[in-house]
């Protein structure tokens, strides 16, 4: 049994991890008994032995004789025979399709004398020099490195020299002289001939696409995509079919849906007597599948059909790369398609109509990220005066607005000085994928939906728009020139639309997306506004995973919210309740004066007027808050500012004392300020005197909060409401301090009651931010009757990360060198931090059963970190209102 290579025979679409994705599908068609060119996997083993050792296993160069062997006797022709050869691709594919990033020869097998045989054997002497030219273009480029535009640039030169435009002019002596210009190029640039051995131009290849996992550009896009680096790539050796064999012949790209918009009926385009990429790069334009089926009305039926099978078989909108070579169908891949995020959901609801998926599995095909995309502005309609520049393709969805830059090294730096840019190019290439990501969208003249530009953009959810035919772009220049002659310079604003496919001049207005107002007000509303049918439909399928993910889920979910404002948002957008509300902000303003008496203050007398005058507004603030939430727990945090966010600047009262005091006319006050500003002064701030520290030092300061809730609870149960709010202690880290915050609390509710006649008992429970509260949870549990993981300072204080400096510091260099993958403050860090969160559910459960335990962090509202807590048996996750929704369908995808 071969150990390191699989005929297509052999596999199918579940083993990705071994043959890549490619591969998979390749076996999983012909399986299906669809017609593909027969041929072999390279599984990903021998590519992790080959990164394992540096060298090609012994065992693989005769596993692949063996394969070969097979290949001949079965095509009854022989690799790179001078009569009818048989000759092949060398394809990568590993488990995660990455895009133009790994590398691809075609017509491995042709040589000086093999091409005669190939000429005789097609009777087309022209294809045969077409076919080893591009192998010496792509064994120049890929396996020895060579500047590929030395090849293009030869090529334009021959055309010229026959005053062609189109590579298809070229006839059989011109390219048979090229493929002279071509060798020359190599032997120029390799310093060695292009080998002519076949198994040697084999063994090249597969090495070449070995080595180029471990490209920087290939490390660049796992990285970003947070795949991991030692999964290995897996290569295909397949069967050459010919879609440059003349008229009948012809290479495509389909798509059983559209892959933009969602909208049904196949797409595609396809380009006649070509081969390969020529598609993608849009080196030529295209036809569309319409006009396919007028060419060859058979060849279409048979692609319709083949395209029917894997929708069916798949159960999803798949992408096709096919090969028509006189007629006879090919595929050459298959794989589930990306999309857009409209599209995502409204494939999703197709399929569901169509019974081809359940609503759980509609549900488990979208994700949050798609939904927060959707839930961005888009341009105003129209009433607005602007420029058009032009109208393209639009590639990937989004309203877009920055400065034109027109290479990718300008878009990096021009980002990461924090300026929105828009990348302007002839064309991308692999290269171009650091500028894309830095960019806030992607515009390209040439290309079409399924160009380069279009797929990358696409699956990083850029906006995108491609094949602005009527631009010139100029990189060396930095400029482009409309039709109309006007010149866009590097820097100067221009505004894309991703949905349109229009491009503008300057900054262009933008509205509220009819996701996010069907989101906010209701479908009703939303429906009725929408321009047309097709976002109907989509704000329908939004609203149709959205409630089975309401149905499904088993968290529920909080928003953070500190305003009666915030929380009417918050409410409208799903919200089950307050997970957070923070008090800080009530302190801001006007009443920041009164803070800092309250926590300055020397004598009591001074603080205790403070602190009557802040009560009545903190109680007003909490009715409020309770009647905006009547009916659903409001959990209300105590004060937890570090101190310095409150005080003065030590620095600026210092020198405004010194100046007064040199002009003689020192405000005692001030003097007294400065000291106690000196006294309280802390080099570390956040590690210092706050939360329930700040409120166990200071006399008074929480006892006026505590006092504020009960009142505003006994004033909502006056006027018939149904408050239900919780008192949550931060930054505890000891069971005593959260005692002697609670029998405060207990007093202060017992008089309230008295007071007003009415019973006020809320919960009190505190937040778990610190490693030693989650240590020590079953102790705090004794005391808590809730928990809630603030996981922002669990994980500054579990990591020693202060959040405000590393981000910038260093993390860009973590992310690089791989010791983070992504920041621990966007995703929780489930090894480290979510071990802490594990201990304490589990402590704090054994010593108190009905123990409430949610979330609010940041991480309460991101996608995966969501999964974790649903795992790790959390009642709730509380995130910012915006966030919600992301919330609600991902809690129910982590459900199904
Ligand atoms: P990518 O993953 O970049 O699409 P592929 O390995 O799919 O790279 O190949 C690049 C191009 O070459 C595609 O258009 C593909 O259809 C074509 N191709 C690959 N193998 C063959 C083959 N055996 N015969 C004809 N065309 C092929
Ligand atoms: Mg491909
Ligand atoms: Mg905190």
């Amino acid at each position: 049994m071969a150990r390191y290579v699989k005929d297509f025979s052999e596999g199918d679409k579940d083993q990705k991890d071994l043959l890549g994705g490619k591969g998979a599908n390749l076996a999983e068609m012909t399986r299906l008994g669809l017609p593909v060119p027969p041929g072999f996997t390279i599984t990903t083993e021998a590519c992790r032995a080959y990164m394992r050792t540096g060298e090609v296993p012994p065992e693989l160069r005769v596993e692949v004789t063996m394969a070969v062997r097979h290949l001949e006797d079965e095509l009854g022709r022989r690799l790179g025979d001078f009569h009818e050869p048989l000759l092949v691709s060398v394809r990568s594919g590993a488990k995660f399709s990455m895009p133009g990033m790994m590398e691809t020869v075609l017509n491995v097998g042709l040589n000086d004398a093999s091409v005669q045989g190939l000429a005789e054997l097609s009777g087309d002497e022209r294809f045969a020099w077409d076919s080893y030219r591009r192998l010496v273009q792509m064994f120049g480029r890929t396996v020895l490195g060579i500047d590929p535009d030395l090849f293009a640039d030869a090529l334009d030169k021959a055309k010229a020299a026959r005053g062609v435009t189109a590579d298809v002019d070229l006839d059989a002596g011109d390219l048979r002289a090229l493929v002279d210009t071509y060798k020359q190029i190599v032997r120029d640039e390799s310093g060695r001939e292009f080998p002519q051995h076949p198994r040697e131009q084999l063994d090249l290849a597969i090495v070449a696409v070995l080595d180029s996992w471990g490209t920087d550009r290939a490390r660049l896009y796992r990285r970003k995509e947070r795949i991991p680096d030692d999964l290995g790539t897996a290569v295909n050796v397949c069967s050459m079919v010919f879609g440059n064999l003349g008229p009948t012949s012809g290479t495509g790209v389909a798509f059983t849906r559209d892959p933009g918009n969602g909208r049904l009926g196949d797409y595609g385009d396809y380009l006649v007597n070509a081969q390969g990429e020529d598609v993608v790069a849009g080196i030529r334009n295209t036809l569309s599948l319409a006009d396919l089926e007028q060419v060859d009305p058979a060849a279409y039926a048979e692609l319709r059909q083949a395209m029917r099978r894997l929708e069916t078989h798949y159960r999803d909108l798949c992408d096709i790369e096919f090969t028509i070579e006189r007629g006879k169908l090919w595929m050459l891949q298959t794989r589930v398609g990306k999309r857009t995020a409209p599209a995502a959901f409204r494939i999703a609801c197709q399929l569901v109509d169509e019974h081809l998926i359940t609503m759980d599995e509609a549900l488990s095909r979208v994700t949050g990220a798609q939904l927060s995309q959707l839930q961005f502005p888009q341009f105003a309609a129209d009433g607005v005066d602007r420029v058009l520049l032009t109208r393209a393709m639009p590639a990937s969805p989004g309203a877009a607005v920055g400065m034109a830059v027109f290479d990718p090294a300008t878009a990096e730096q021009w980002a990461a000085e924090g300026k929105d840019v828009v990348l302007v190019r002839r064309e991308t290439n692999p290269d171009d994928l650091g500028g894309m990501i830095a960019a806030v969208g992607v515009l390209t003249a040439r290309g079409g939906k399924t160009s380069h530009a279009a797929v990358v953009a696409r699956g990083m959810g850029r906006t995108c728009v491609v094949g602005a035919e009527e631009l010139v772009v100029d990189a060396t220049a930095r400029t482009m020139v409309t039709r109309g002659g006007r010149t866009v310079t590097e820097g100067e604003v221009i505004a894309i639309d991703g949905t349109s496919g229009e491009v503008f001049l300057g900054d262009v207005p933008v509205v509220p997306s009819p996701v996010q107002r069907y989101l906010e007000d209701g479908l009703e509303v939303a429906l009725d506004e929408a321009p047309d049918d097709e976002t109907r439909d989509l704000v329908l399928a939004v609203h149709r995973i959205l409630e089975h993910a309401d149905t499904t889920r088993r968290l529920r979910v909080h928003a953070n919210a500190d305003t009666a404002e915030d929380a009417t948002r918050a409410r409208s957008l799903g919200a089950e309740g307050i997970g957070l509300c923070r008090t800080e902000h009530m302190f801001l303003g006007e009443r920041r004066v009164l803070v800092e008496r309250v926590v300055l203050a020397d004598d009591d007398d001074g603080r205790q007027e403070a602190l009557d005058a802040l009560l009545p507004l903190q109680r007003q603030d909490f009715t409020d808050l309770l009647a905006v939430m009547d009916g659903l727990p409001t959990t209300i945090r105590l004060i937890d500012p570090p101190l310095h966010e409150f005080l003065p600047d030590l620095t600026e009262l210092s020198v405004r004392v010194a100046l007064a005091a040199e002009r003689g006319s020192v405000d005692e006050r001030d003097v007294t300020l400065l000291a106690a500003v000196r006294r309280m002064h802390e080099a570390n701030p956040m590690l210092g005197l706050r939360g329930v520290r700040l409120g166990l030092v200071v006399p008074g300061l929480f006892d006026l909060q505590i006092r504020a809730v009960a009142e505003a609870v006994a004033a909502r149960l006056a006027d018939g409401g149904h408050p239900h709010a919780e008192i949550m202690v931060p930054l505890v880290a000891s069971v005593q301090e959260l005692r002697l915050v609670r029998e405060r609390a207990t007093t202060i509710m017992a008089e309230v009651s008295a007071e007003q006649g009415v019973t006020v008992d809320l919960p009190v429970g505190c937040m778990i931010e610190l490693p030693r509260a989650a240590l020590t949870a079953d102790r705090l549990a004794t005391q808590a009757q809730f928990f809630s993981f603030g996981t922002n300072d669990l994980t500054q204080t579990t990591w020693g990360f202060s959040r405000d400096d590393v981000e910038g510091a260093f993390f860009s260099q973590y992310t690089a060198n791989g010791v983070l993958s992504v920041s621990p403050f966007e995703t929780i860090d489930v090894t480290g931090v979510g071990q802490l969160v594990r201990i304490a559910v589990e402590r704090g459960r054994t010593a108190r059963a009905d123990l409430t335990l949610g979330v609010c962090g940041e991480h309460g509202g991101d996608p995966e970190s969501i999964r974790f807590f649903d795992a790790v048996g959390l009642d709730y996750v509380s995130c910012s209102p915006f966030r919600v929704p992301i919330a609600r369908l991902e809690a129910g995808r982590a459900a199904v």
